[in-house]
Formats: structure tokens, sequence, C-alpha cells
């Protein structure tokens, strides 16, 4: 288990006190001087030491995200760093802590990887129902302004602004191209890649997007130095990593833990245990609603972390574990998500616009039993129709969890078509269908 002492987010729970002062009794704003005169290359090198993976869910190493901004800034096309807050995946609920309870870890991870790579201004997109956490991060911006930590003239020599921007709480807008097209007053819909943000982003400048946990660890990882940070997690998986788990666990927590520990010792030792012990786990969504689903006995002592969660099929996402006991009804479960997809689909090309739609409709026939069976073929084909062939990743993201429940749940999609065919007025599936 991690200790204490080896924790970044030591006020992830709040009981501290998170203004400026508490932060720097914890060590945040500490020796950030001397991080920034080491140069824009060591930093860029020491994050790519560190192996830190972008922690919004696609695993990108950060380092190397970085180094893919020019090296040197035309004066036309400034850089920008947009820090993406529009944490809107279900399940997820880690960013909002870090920004209620210790933003001071962001604010500075913000103004050491704005000069890393040469960003004079930085906007951080917060999601729309985020307004508590936005208060207290404009605060938190506010007094590293007074402080002259940050500002135009700050006691750092690097001129910088941050901005704070509240989004309108559309869930597409977390999608990098689309928060940018957000942030410049246009309709959140995603972009066409290439060009990829870091050549032509904000305003048509280079531009780096980074998720709030990636950058609030950066001022840790430059700190305590990039082999501190390897000493958790296993190769190519390193580090610590905020968890959140919630669904059917005794205790639903976050918590900061290290990468690569077993779903078992996670639960066990934060969470109190699978609600009924684990002979009632059913199965469980490691990361955020838009990875595919793990059964049970192919989860429990699986590593949480990238690779290990994508040999299963599934994915690491943004570490938020949805557990789910044996009272579960797995493929209403599933039909939800569905219907978050369909809801939260920009309707800019057709697969995910008409597809997710679709697969929703046929889903809850599937909840109800009203189907035939060759309509989960059926289904099956759609998703792959969706995936891999739309703008942006939410087409896979409606695709997947489908993809997850066939995968490992067919007998019970066609125990209840059976179940309906014998008998369509029966208890549990009219319950199933109100
Ligand atoms: Fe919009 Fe869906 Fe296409 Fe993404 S995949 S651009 S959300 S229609």
């Amino acid at each position: 288990m991690l200790e204490d002492k080896d924790r970044i987010f030591t006020n992830l729970y709040g009981f501290g006190d998170r203004s400026l002062k508490g932060a720097r009794a914890r060590g945040n704003w500490d020796g950030t001087k001397a991080i920034i005169d080491k140069g824009r290359d060591w930093i860029i090198a020491e994050m790519k030491a560190s192996g830190l993976r972008g922690r919004g869910g696609a695993g990108f190493p950060t380092g190397l995200k970085w180094s893919f901004m020019p090296k040197t800034v035309d004066p036309k096309r400034p850089h920008y760093l947009v820090i993406n807050a529009d944490e809107s995946e279900p399940g997820t609920c880690k960013d909002r802590e870090i920004m209620r309870n210790d933003p001071h870890t962001l604010v500075e991870g913000a103004l050491i990887a704005s000069f890393a790579m040469g960003a004079h201004a930085c906007y951080i997109y917060v999601r729309g129902e985020y307004i508590q956490e936005r208060e207290r991060l404009e605060a938190a911006v506010d007094e590293a302004y007074e402080a002259r930590l940050i500002g135009k003239d700050n006691i750092h020599g690097w001129p910088f602004d941050l901005y704070v921007h509240h989004g309108a709480g559309a869930y597409i807008c977390g999608e990098e191209t689309a928060m940018l097209e957000s942030l410049e007053g246009k309709k959140g819909m995603p972009r066409m890649k290439p060009p990829f943000p870091a050549g032509m982003g904000l305003y048509g400048s280079p531009t780096t997007v980074n998720n709030v946990e990636s950058i609030a660890v950066a001022p840790t990882i430059l700190r305590r130095g990039a082999s501190w940070f390897t000493s958790f997690g296993a190769p190519n998986n390193f580090g610590t990593k905020v968890f959140c788990v919630s669904g059917h666990v005794n205790k639903p927590c976050n918590v900061e833990e290290a990468m690569s520990i077993p779903f078992r010792e996670l639960i066990d030792k934060h969470c109190g245990g699978v609600r009924g012990g684990w002979d009632n786990l059913l199965a469980v969504i490691p990361g955020g609603a838009s990875v595919r689903l793990v059964p049970a006995a192919e989860i429990i002592d699986c590593p949480m972390d990238f690779d290990s969660l994508a040999k299963l099929k599934s994915g690491l996402g943004t570490a938020a574990a949805i557990v789910m006991d044996k009272s579960t009804d797995i493929i209403r479960a599933i039909a939800r998500l569905s219907y978050f997809y369909k809801h939260e689909s920009c309707g800019q090309c057709t697969p995910c616009r008409e597809g997710a739609g679709w697969m929703w409709r046929v889903m809850e026939r599937m909840v109800q039993g009203r189907a035939q069976k060759r309509e989960i073929d059926m289904l099956l084909d759609v998703t792959k129709q969706v995936e891999g062939h739309t703008i942006c990743a939410l087409g896979d993201a409606a695709a997947w969890p489908i993809q997850g429940l066939i995968a490992h749940f067919r007998p019970e999609i066609e125990r209840r078509i059976d179940q309906y065919a014998a008998n369509p007025a029966s208890e549990p599936l009219r319950a199933a269908a109100e």
C-alpha cells in the first residue's frame, strides 16, 4: 500500500487547509523557481524519464506530448496550455477533488508545464456542473496572483497568465479539439485531425491539452525526481494514480495508490471489500464508462494499470472502477450507458449520430428480451461499423461497452430473449421494461 509520505495529493479529502498557506505547509510551491531555472529541456527530459502517462484516459506519455510543441515561439503564434477539467465520464470524480481540495497542485503545475512548452497563457476548462470546484480553483488562482507566484511580473521570472473557463455542461467538450472550439466561442464539436493541436490548436496556435491530474502531479515529480516516480507501478505504467471506486463496494472512495495495484487489494484495503463478499462480484467497468467491462474472474487479481487492462481488452481509462455485484441487471446497466452516449453525441458524423441511437434502441429491447437472437450479432456488427469510423473517440466509447457485454454476457442476453418468448408478461421482464 502506498505510504502517506509518497502521496502527491496530501489534501485530497479536504481535511486540511486548501489555501495557499496550507498548500505551502504541505510542500507546494517549494523550489518552483529552482525547477524553472533548470530550463525547459531539463523539465521535459525529466517528465519523459518519469514515464508519466496522461491521466485523462488515453495514457499518452506526458513528457513526449510536451516535446511536440515547437522549440521556438513565433511571436505571431503564441503557445498555449489548455487544461482539461471537463471531467464528465460517468464514474470519474478525481479531478473534482484535486480542484476543490488541493487546487495549488494544479496552479503550480500549470506554471511549470506552460514554461516547459513556451506558453505564457494557460486556460483551465472546468466542467459546467462543477460550480464549487471552479470557485475554489479561482480562489487559488487569485491567491497565486496576489503572492506574485503567477502573473505578468511574478517571482519566477516567467510572465504567465492563468484563466479559469467554465464550460456549459457538454460531455463532448472533454474531447481536446471540441474543447478548443468551445474556448474559441464556437459549438463544442471535435475537429478532424491532423492538424494536431501542437501544430494548430487554440486560435490556430501551437497548443497542448492535458488532463488536470497529469498537470497537478508534475511539480512533485520534478521536485522528487523521475526515479522516485518510477519506483511505483510496473514498467511502462509508473507512478501513483488517483482511483475512483464506485458501485457495489462497502465504502466507495477516491484514493491515490501506486499504479499496478491488484484490483482485489485496492478494493479490500480502501473500499471495505465488495458488497456481499468477493463471490458476489459480477463484473467491473475499470476505467470510466467508455471501456469494456471485465467479468469478476478476470479482474480480481488483475493489476490496475494501462497494459494489464488492455490485455483484457478493456482499459485503465480514468481509473474510475464501477463495481457491479450479482444484483446488477448488467444488460440494463450497459443500456443506460448507451443512452448516455446517444445523448452526448455531437451529431457531426453519421456512424456516431445514427449508430449511437440505433444501438441504444436495440439495447433497450434487449433489456426486456424483446429481440431475436440473430440481432445480437447484428448489434455487434454495428458496433464494429461505428468503432474507428468517426471523427472522435465518442463513437468508440459508444461501441465498446456493448462489445464487452456481448463478449462476456451473451448467455444472459439469450436467456432473457428465451424468457420473453416463453412469457412476454413475466414479472421481472415487466419490471425491466418500466
Ligand atoms: Fe461528434 Fe460522435 Fe463524431 Fe465525435 S464521433 S465528432 S461526438 S458525431
